[in-house]
């Protein structure tokens, strides 16, 4: 049974597995997600996946009906289920199925579903040409830091970024960026490896963490601090990070080629870095 899902406690194939049409999360949007991967069977950085899902959930006030222990438990159960090597683990628990009011339920369980699938890598030949991004203003609500179910800015960025042959959109608030519509993103400035600082208007990535722990540990000086565009245009590198991108060069901004129009050094020096911290793991 490969593709399969977990629901409250209730494991069945993906494609039998059902929710309430009064759940929150399909009337509201209300709940939040993780999305984890597991290399070779092993679970990339589980514990802060974990932290950050409770996180959230403590933003908008859904109590977890199971702790960070049992979720773990869950995880590596549905991993070992579905058998992949590369396992692409979505977790979204809502507020639970009520009548549909907009206050908070008085009696209501929060939903858990997670969902095992096959993790589809991209394509080497992505990663050694890199890829083109496109901006766009942010028009997301204040509280980016919550892995919200509400994604409709983040779909519609995407979608305008892929119709103009873009992989990404980048989004732009107050004339600084802020992230990707499913990654983070750095500048390399010279010898500044920049990304914008964690706080509400970004989800800091686990990925992007790791990025900037593996670069201060190489000794490359990573500084999180606010971005302009301007400077974007002007970058030596520009790359994107993430679960399903990992280190990911973009070698063209708004149709502008960056730095040399090709995957820049730093990215690469980072890109190998990072596999390298997996092969350990
Ligand atoms: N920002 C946004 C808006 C995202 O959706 C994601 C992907 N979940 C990221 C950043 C990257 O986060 P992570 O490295 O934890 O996958």
């Amino acid at each position: 049974m490969p593709n399969i899902a977990f629901v409250n406690g209730r494991w069945s194939a993906i494609s039998a597995a059902k929710v309430s049409v009064e759940d929150r999360g399909f009337q509201f949007g209300d709940g939040i997600y993780e999305l984890i991967r597991t290399y070779g069977g092993r679970v990339f950085h589980i514990q802060e996946h974990l932290s950050r899902l409770q996180a959230s959930a403590k933003e908008i006030e859904i109590v977890l009906p199971y702790t960070a222990a049992q979720l773990e438990k869950i995880i590596l159960l549905g991993c070992r289920k579905s058998g992949y090597a590369d396992t692409k683990v979505y977790i979204q628990v809502t507020r639970g199925a009520a009548p549909r009011l907009h206050s908070y339920p008085k009696k209501v369980k929060p939903t858990v579903v997670m969902t095992f699938r096959e993790f589809e890598p991209l394509s080497m030949k992505l990663r050694e040409q890199g890829v083109a991004v496109l901006t766009t203003p942010d028009i997301r609500w204040a509280r980016c830091n919550v892995k919200s179910l509400n994604l409709l800015p983040n779909v519609m960025a995407r979608e305008q970024a892929l119709r103009s042959g873009a992989f990404e959109a980048i989004f732009i608030r107050d004339g600084k960026v802020t992230e990707g519509a499913g990654s983070n993103l750095f500048a390399v400035l010279g010898k500044k490896i920049v990304t914008p600082p964690a706080g509400p208007f970004i989800l800091s990535g686990i990925t992007r963490e790791v990025v900037l722990q593996i670069g201060k540990e190489n000794g490359l000086e990573m500084i999180e601090r606010d971005l302009k565009l301007s400077q974007l245009y002007s970058a030596d590198e520009l790359f994107l990070t993430g679960t399903t991108v990992e280190v990911l060069p973009v070698v063209q901004l708004d149709g502008r080629p960056i730095g040399a129009g090709r995957p820049g050094e730093k990215t690469a020096f980072l890109y190998r870095a990072f596999q390298e911290q997996i092969a350990s793991m």
